[in-house]
């Protein structure tokens, strides 16, 4: 049994209850270790000791904190293995996705925002000839991060880098779903020798942990990535509290496929933005829509891909398809398969649960599913599944695809294929995301802004938007 820690103060220490909570092995079904239980009185000790580090830390030098943060990136990279495969292991991600992507992808989070602080520069205005204005920037002191189970140590990364590079003191709480890469990372950071109280890591459940990270009245900031639900709620509590607030959502992201687009590329990557990571992605392609043209082609060769799909053991180098994160989200997904059925969609391949022999046999397995036939407003097609089902839509003209990609209440990414440029350029302007990949998907350069519109969040990550956000901006005039 493998019994995770607090991160507090620089220590690893056990919740103030003493009570744990069961952690399961989506792989397997079975228990293999314990996670903190913590509480409000945990939360609060952690923001006490981020509160008592910060008068140093946001007055060390930026080479001092790059310096450190480059360090931890580098014992990620020196523990890679070990990383990856507890990846797979609290989540079900095969291991070989967990090793090309997730955890290399968290020591570029922390490399990326070490060096960019080295390059941050502020305005100056210049009011006629009577004034100059300077803008400075300044950490806000504690804030609090809040990551998801997808993709575990890459999001969590993603928010702790910028905010510990900016200046400020961290109160984390990763998923209590996959809590042990955060884990391992807080022994890498005492391993690096960040001072006490920088970071700190609180595990637990969410409505007690991160509700009492958000509503601490000395979190200046919470930065918060999951579910449309849980960001409504962390919006309701601390919006009132006038707290800064970066909300990364759902999405239900279409998949628009032009009869001109290079067909082999299009149907690989539609394959990977439809399952990688068992299709628990925020920007994976769970609405694929096809101009008529190449409908039967396209269906037809991706049918027959997707049912070939390796499903297995996640430690199986050669597995392509893992396990879903729990049996909870299994059941979840599952029920959409259901919905599906009801709503007059027709399966195509898959939406069974798997049963893989030996030491796994008990794990949360599932087939990938792919519908057509369903109408684009359905609930299928309007609700998040976060799982391997996809569903495929035919369209004749831009205006009909435009219509039915921009109908869900989400708008996080988009993915368009087409040879043909200047459609690219139209379509990209009009449909209601923050992000279209064209001709590509999930191709990502950290310097780009990162979020959604409409109910897929509020706010942008990444590049500069991470450290503004961090950051609060006061001007200085001065009069000549
Ligand atoms: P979730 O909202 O259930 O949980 C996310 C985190 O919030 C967890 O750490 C959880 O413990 C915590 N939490 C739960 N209730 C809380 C509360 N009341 N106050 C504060 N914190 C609370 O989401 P999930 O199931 O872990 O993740 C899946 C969701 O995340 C999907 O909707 C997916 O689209 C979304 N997601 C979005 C992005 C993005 O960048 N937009 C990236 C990955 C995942």
């Amino acid at each position: 049994m493998e019994r995770i820690l607090n991160y507090i103060g620089g220590e690893l220490i056990a919740p103030q209850s003493g009570k744990y909570l069961e952690n399961v092995e989506p792989a397997t079904g079975k228990v293999y270790g314990e996670i903190p239980d913590s509480e409000a009185a945990d939360v609060d000790l952690a923001v006490k000791a981020a509160q008592a580090a910060f008068p140093v830390w946001s007055k060390t030098s930026r080479a001092e904190r790059s310096k450190l943060m480059l360090k931890v990136a580098d014992l990620i990279d020196q523990n890679l293995e070990e990383l990856a495969m507890a990846e797979s292991k609290d989540n079900g991600k095969p291991i070989k996705l967990a090793r090309a992507v997730d955890i290399p992808r968290a020591s570029a989070n922390m490399r990326f925002f070490a060096t960019a602080i080295l390059h941050e520069s502020s305005e100056a205005h210049q009011t006629d000839d009577e004034a100059i204005n300077v803008t400075v920037k300044s950490p806000l002191g504690v804030v609090g991060c809040i990551s998801p189970w997808n993709l575990p140590l890459y999001l969590f990364t993603w928010k702790i880098a910028p905010a510990l590079a900016s200046g400020n003191t961290v109160v984390a709480k990763p998923s209590e779903i996959t809590p042990m890469t955060a884990y391992l990372f807080s022994k890498l950071c005492i391993e690096a020798g960040l001072p006490k109280g920088v970071l700190n890591i609180v595990h637990g459940l969410g409505p007690k942990v991160g509700q009492a990270v958000v509503e601490h009245n000395d979190t200046q900031a919470i930065s918060f990535t999951g579910g449309t639900k849980t960001g409504k709620q962390i919006a309701a509590t601390a919006a009132p509290m006038f707290k800064k607030l970066s909300l990364e959502l759902g999405g239900k992201n279409p998949n628009i496929i032009f009869a001109d687009c290079d067909f082999d590329k299009a149907l690989k990557t539609s394959l990977q933005s439809s399952f990688a990571n068992q299709g628990q992605i925020c920007l994976c392609g769970s609405r694929i829509f096809i101009e008529r043209p190449i409908y039967e082609q396209f269906r037809d060769a991706f049918v027959e891909k997707a049912s070939k799909l390796k499903i297995g053991s996640p430690y199986d180098d050669s597995t392509q398809v893992g396990a879903l994160v729990s049996a909870q989200h299994l059941e979840k997904v599952m029920s959409y398969v259901k919905i599906a059925q009801e709503e007059g969609g027709r399966l195509l391949c898959g939406g069974q649960i798997v049963e893989v022999e030996g030491e796994c046999s008990q794990g949360f397995y599932l087939q990938p599913a792919v519908f057509e036939g369903l109408a684009y407003d359905c609930r299928t097609n309007q609700e998040e599944i976060f799982g391997p089902v996809v569903t495929l839509t035919p369209f004749d003209t831009e205006d009909d695809v435009l219509e039915m990609a921009n109908s869900t209440d989400y708008g996080l990414s988009a993915t368009v294929w087409t040879s043909n440029l200047n459609r690219a350029n139209r379509i990209s302007r009009d449909l209601h995301s923050g992000i279209v990949w064209v001709n590509c998907w999930l191709f990502r350069d950290l310097r780009t802004p990162f979020g959604g519109v409409k109910n897929s969040g509020a706010g942008r990550e990444g590049g500069w938007d991470a450290l503004d956000f961090f950051t609060e901006k006061k001007n200085i005039c001065i009069k000549y």
